[in-house]
């Protein structure tokens, strides 16, 4: 099939209009028929639970097209069983796993033409969510829902290479989840809650804050969008154990990564003085995959990591980026053929 008409090496973060969405509707105690759809716009009622209390949560995974054509997607199941978390956790409905697994095969065979050619960088980006969207007027939970599955080919999530270098600024003062408490789960409201924080953070250049835990405001929590770790000068990878950021399958595929290749791996609290000491600190997710951090300004010292990617991030990212792409065989079972349909 021919590719979509797009400068595919050159995408940014950003939404496309593709071919089709997929929309599957639960109502009456039960999930209907999935179908697939032109139209981007969603008819929602004013009153819908998720406009006002907030049911509102997402997912985020890319699919990857090998040498040989096929595509792949990365870890699809992990999504799905954190949407079941998260889903639990804000007292929604939750999308079986059998039912997410399918709609990503339907979604991204309705719209093969976006997805990027092997080796130009970019990405086929799916982006799952599920809103409550019955009428509701007193605080409870909705009673229907909607599960819709949209994809957009992208780029880097931050401007540059593959392995851009970030600045961070630590942000002292906003809790991105405490309002909530719901860091732990991918949900909407977290993201609307740290506006504050990154936009003036932006504006003064850095690409992203880094949260603090909320109670002391001592240990690093997470960046934005992504995990945080750190590589000691002894070669350890360090990530933050916090019970208020999301578990990140990226992360979690990168500690994998960094054990087999001999590395010590520690999930603790890191406190923010420990920064000075690391060799290399990273912000890792789906969208940022591994961006190597150039530096983290924490009050008014601006503590530098360099300005090139760190020997040991440099090779995570090659790993990972391999197996994705499909250059390498993977060991993991990570990686899955979407069987053209
Ligand atoms: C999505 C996300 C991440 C990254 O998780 P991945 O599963 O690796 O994509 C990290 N932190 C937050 C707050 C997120 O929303």
């Amino acid at each position: 099939m021919e590719k979509a008409d797009l400068n595919f090496s050159q995408l940014p973060f950003g939404y496309v209009k593709t071919d089709k969405n997929y929309r599957c509707e639960f109502k009456d105690g039960k999930w209907g028929e999935p179908v697939l759809t032109d139209s981007d716009i969603i008819p929602l009622h004013i009153a819908a639970q998720c406009l006002h209390y907030g049911q509102l949560i997402f997912e985020g995974l890319k699919i990857f097209e090998r040498p040989d054509g096929k595509a792949q997607s990365f870890r699809a199941i992990e999504n799905a069983k954190r949407m079941i978390r998260s889903a639990d956790m804000l007292m929604m409905e939750p999308v079986p796993e059998e039912m997410f697994m399918e709609a990503v095969r339907k979604t991204v065979n309705a719209n093969r033409r976006f997805i990027p050619p092997h080796g130009c960088g970019a990405s086929l980006y799916v982006r799952p969510f599920l809103i409550g969207s019955g009428i509701q007027m007193g605080v409870n939970p909705s009673k229907e829902y909607l599960f819709i599955m949209f994809v957009a080919p992208v780029g880097p999530y931050y401007k540059g290479s593959g392995l851009s270098m970030v600045n961070l600024i630590v942000e002292e003062n906003i809790d991105r989840a405490a309002p909530l408490g719901i860091g732990n789960i991918k949900a909407a409201a977290n993201y609307a809650a740290g506006l504050r924080a990154t936009i003036p953070a932006k504006a003064k250049g850095f690409n992203e804050v880094l949260y603090l835990d909320a109670r002391e405001k001592k240990y690093i929590d997470e960046s934005g969008s992504s995990n945080f770790f750190g590589i000691t000068k002894d070669g350890r990878y360090i990530t933050p154990a916090s019970s208020s950021i999301l578990p990140s399958i990226t992360n979690m595929s990168i500690k994998q990564l960094a054990r087999d290749e001999g590395l010590k791996v520690e999930e603790r609290k890191i406190h923010v003085d420990e920064l000075r000491d690391l060799a290399e600190a990273g912000a890792v997710g789906t969208a940022a995959v591994i961006s190597p951090i150039g530096s983290i300004t924490y009050r008014d010292e601006v503590i530098k990591f360099g300005d090139t990617p760190g020997p040991v991030s440099l090779k995570l990212y090659k790993k990972l980026s391999a197996i994705q792409n499909g250059l390498v065989e993977d060991p993991y079972g990570w990686t899955q053929i979407i069987p053209e349909e």
